[in-house]
């Protein structure tokens, strides 16, 4: 009864709110999209848990309707099967927009093909297409969006396109940045930051822009290709550790529930960001390998692989500015958060299978 069709459109996706934020602050109406997803249904639970309503709109293209089907029967949870860069009329109170395939096989899925390289862009959404639709709405200025992006080191690609020699600038007329394998994520999501600051300053939108770093837990896609869910597979299915290049290259993890409480906060919060969230942590792929060794087997053995273009050597978020302005700091290390997933894979990978060989 709460939700209905706002009749408003500018024949795309229209979702706005109408309570104006400040008067209403328990029992929100939440749009959650890509909230099938890994981080999305974590999200949810929280929502759920502190009493507001929340919609799901997922196309389920990387989610799982299992991430949510604990919430199926209650009134306060909808899932919506729908593609975000299509239109649709819900009226909420806050969007987090976190519809985006985000790893690396998922958005280079099929890049050679035309019509996938479109669609893959536009799943690649918040690109132009999908972010657009979701902020050009009147009624978008009584809810508060947040735009999950990336890291901007990815946004500034891995070389510059300029150089100086005795105080000559020299342009180069290579690719770098923008037409990388990669450059299908990054660009779309440097292109939502763009817009999103536009409709802020223009229409008065109220925005927030999270850059997440890598983020690991329970409901990671079991083989989306990203490291932490990789090796964790491959430790409990007795197959080698997959150490692309040297392995010397860092990341820092994340455990869910503390980008989650980074999220809310930034959220709820004054400020726009954009916000680093991530936990500042540091590890190269063989420190990582070794974590999930001493976590589930000893024995795994490491197996190097030639690494993929484009891969950054290094990565550390500076989370001063979030410490500062949202009181937020990661707080679950990796040796606290690794063996909280592996429970979760282990009982996908094997269900009944692990008590029959227990
Ligand atoms: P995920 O793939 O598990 O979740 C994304 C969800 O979006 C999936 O449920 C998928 O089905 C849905 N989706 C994709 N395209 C859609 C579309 N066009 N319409 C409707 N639904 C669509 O990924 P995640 O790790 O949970 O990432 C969530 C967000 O956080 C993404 O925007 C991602 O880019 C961002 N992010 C994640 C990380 C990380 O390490 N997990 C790092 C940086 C940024
Ligand atoms: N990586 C690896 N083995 C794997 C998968 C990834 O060594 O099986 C490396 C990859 O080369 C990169 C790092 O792990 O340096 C993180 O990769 P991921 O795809 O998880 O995230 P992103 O590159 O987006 O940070």
């Amino acid at each position: 009864e709460e939700l209905h069709h706002s009749g408003f459109g500018f024949g795309h996706v229209n979702v706005g709110g109408r309570v104006p934020l400040g008067l209403k602050t328990k029992g929100l109406r939440i749009l959650v999209t890509g909230g099938a997803g890994f981080v999305g249904s974590h999200l949810v639970d929280r929502l759920i848990g502190r009493g507001d309503s929340v919609i799901v709109v997922d196309n389920l293209f990387t989610g799982r309707k299992e991430n949510v089907m604990h919430h199926f029967g209650n009134p306060r949870f909808e899932l919506i099967r729908h593609d975000v860069v299509e239109p649709i009329l819900l009226e909420v109170d806050q969007i987090y927009h976190l519809a985006c395939p985000a790893s690396p096989v998922h958005y280079k899925f099929n890049p050679g093909s035309q019509d996938q390289c479109g669609r893959n862009i536009e799943h690649v959404g918040p690109g132009e297409e999908s972010w657009c639709a979701v902020l050009a709405n009147e009624h978008q200025r009584r809810c508060t969006v947040i735009l999950c992006s990336t890291p901007r080191w990815r946004l500034t690609g891995a070389t510059s396109t300029q150089s100086f020699v005795n105080g000559i600038r020299y342009f180069s007329d290579t690719w770098h940045a923008s037409a990388g394998v990669r450059s299908c994520y990054d660009e779309g999501k440097r292109t939502a930051e763009t817009l999103t600051m536009d409709y802020h300053r223009g229409l008065g939108i109220e925005v927030r822009i999270a850059r997440i770093f890598n983020t690991y837990g329970p409901r990671m896609c079991l083989d989306d290709g990203r490291v932490v869910s990789n090796f964790v597979a491959q430790a409990l299915r007795k197959e080698p550790l997959t150490v692309y290049g040297d392995g010397k290259q860092t990341r820092s993890f994340q455990y869910v529930s503390d980008l989650v409480e980074g999220l809310m906060r930034l959220m709820e919060g004054e400020h726009v960001g954009p916000f680093n969230l991530g936990n500042p942590g540091e590890f190269t792929m063989l420190e990582l390998a070794q974590v999930v060794q001493e976590t589930i087997d000893p024995n795994a053995k490491i197996e190097f692989r030639a690494n993929t273009e484009d891969d950054p050597h290094k990565r550390k978020p500076d989370i001063s500015k979030a410490k500062d302005l949202l009181g937020w700091e990661p707080t679950v290390s990796l040796r606290e958060g690794l063996p909280l997933m592996v429970s979760d894979f282990r009982q996908r990978i094997f269900g009944d299978q692990k008590e029959d060989s227990a």
